[in-house]
């Protein structure tokens, strides 16, 4: 047999999950001169994209625009997209295992970090990931429930997730209005009664994990004050220290900036308010039936192994609210047949190289990138960097031949079998078919798209283009 990746005997690599570190992993592979290969990249989704689809908030259009850039790779000789294959269910990994040289799973986080607090099960407690599908069209969540007839809601967290849905709840039905965000979340959202959304993180400023735009944007709202109480910017010595030091960054630096500024405004007395606390721990979150109060600890921060944590210093307060969206990070979820790290919520790896457990070797043929391999951190671009350093394994384990040997590697087989098992996959035509139709229903509206919400409404569409 000639060498893995010549004209005769081309790469064949499966990427599971067409996110951006999919689409990344997929392009470090195919750009390559030398190198012939195939790349297949499936989704359990019909459309592609991942989070940049189903996560980033609907009002920032601008970051959306990376899709262009997935689309150069999607157009690239030796690309195909699967979507609407589900490995685990349509798929076994070990049918992968029988097509493809290699098989990179960049699936992401999928699933929410557990607050592990009384009450989080209750009715009106939800994770932020549930709002955030629900109000992007992610098919997932189309059926979710979110009660926002309450005066106070309560976002967990401060990372930029808890940004991005403190905003959805802030902005107007005008705004809404010229977002693609989910037809059924603009209706409710417009019904809305939430006058107050409280954002609680549980150490101070210096330590928020949103970003210098995100957080200024809870400046700009145009029917929502931000309040920042000024005895909330005093600052611990080692906080304060730190700000002064010549190590500070520039995120952190302006993040405070921009919490000052809003500490020093008065409010205008617009109809609602995003009030922000600090060193603030959910403790418990009460109610019969359903969420009805949450119960605040007051926290200190103190030093341990050279960073500040979080320390209860036994202070309550109750505050009354019927909404609370938990954003404290995401994990991932593991795949049948693939070695995870339950510890850390993550596929078993060493840069990108699956492991097949803690002290033993390479998984041969086993890859991973993005926030399955990493954990839920950075900006989308940062998944390019990540998907490059999985490639450039993979491609040294091209070099040695040390890949899997699959039994039917053409690339007709893969389609055969799924054609034997009735999965109606979507190929990125199909999709450009879902996508020109989205698109069109937003046009009349001055929308860049209105999404279709239903697997069945997105097959439904192709199946129309198909027929004519
Ligand atoms: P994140 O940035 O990791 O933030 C998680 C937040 O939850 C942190 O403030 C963390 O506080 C807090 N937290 C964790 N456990 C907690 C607990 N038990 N109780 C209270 N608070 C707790 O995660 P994320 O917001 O989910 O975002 C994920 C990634 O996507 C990030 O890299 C983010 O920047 C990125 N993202 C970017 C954008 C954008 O660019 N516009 C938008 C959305 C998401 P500690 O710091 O104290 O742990």
């Amino acid at each position: 047999m000639s060498q893995i990746g010549s004209q005769e005997n081309p790469l064949r690599v499966a990427i599971v999950g067409a996110g951006p570190s999919g689409f990344y992993a997929a392009e470090h592979i195919l750009k390559g001169e030398d190198l012939h290969a195939q790349v297949d990249l499936f989704d359990r989704l019909p459309t592609p994209f991942g989070l940049v689809r189903g996560g980033v908030a609907p009002d920032h259009p601008k970051i959306k625009s990376v899709i262009r850039v997935y689309e150069k790779t999607a157009a690239r000789e030796g690309f195909r997209f699967f979507g609407n294959v589900k490995i685990g269910h349509d798929l076994e990994v070990e049918d992968l295992e029988r097509h493809y040289h290699a098989i990179v799973f960049t699936v992401g986080c999928e699933t929410d970090r557990a607050l592990g607090v009384p009450g989080e099960e209750l009715p009106g407690s939800h994770a932020a990931t549930a709002f955030v599908g629900w109000y992007n069209a992610h098919p997932d969540y189309a059926d979710e429930d979110f009660d926002l007839s309450c005066e106070r809601a309560v976002v967990i967290g401060n990372g930029n997730v808890a940004m991005d849905v403190a905003r959805m709840l802030a902005l107007t039905d005008h705004e809404l209005r010229q977002t693609d965000t989910a037809d059924h979340a603009i209706e409710m959202l417009d019904q809305k009664r939430v006058k107050e959304i409280v954002v609680l993180g549980r150490r101070g400023p210096v330590q928020a994990a949103f970003t210098n735009p995100e957080i200024k944007e809870l400046g700009e709202l145009e029917a929502a004050d931000v309040i920042v109480d000024r005895s909330e910017m005093e600052l611990d010595p080692a906080s304060a220290t730190y700000l002064e030091s010549d190590d500070v960054d520039k995120t952190t630096r302006v993040n405070v900036e921009t919490l000052r500024e809003f500490s020093e405004r008065t409010p205008e007395g617009k109809e609602q308010r995003v009030v922000l606390r600090f060193l603030s721990s959910p403790v418990e979150i009460k109610g019969d039936g359903k969420v009805e109060s949450i119960v605040i600890g007051r926290n200190e921060l103190v030093e341990e192994s050279g960073a500040l944590r979080a320390k209860d210093t036994g202070e309550r307060e109750e505050l009354e609210c019927g909404l609370v969206l938990r954003s404290v990070g995401y994990t991932g979820i593991p795949i049948e047949g693939v070695p995870f790290d339950e510890k850390r919520g993550l596929i078993l790896n060493e840069g990108g190289r699956v492991l097949d457990s803690h002290d033993s070797g390479h998984k041969v043929g086993h890859y991973t990138a993005g926030w399955i391999k990493r954990g839920p951190s950075g900006v989308i671009g940062t998944n390019k960097k990540d998907a490059l350093e999985t490639v450039t394994h993979l491609l040294a384990d091209v070099e040695s031949q040390t890949l899997l040997a699959p039994e039917s590697p053409t690339p007709a087989a893969i389609e055969d079998l799924l054609s034997e098992r009735n999965v109606r996959f979507v190929s990125f035509e199909d999709w450009q078919a879902i996508d020109q139709a989205e698109v069109g229903r937003g046009e009349p509206h001055g929308r860049p798209r209105v999404k279709f919400v239903r697997v069945e409404e997105m097959l439904g569409t192709i199946g129309e283009k198909i027929g004519g």
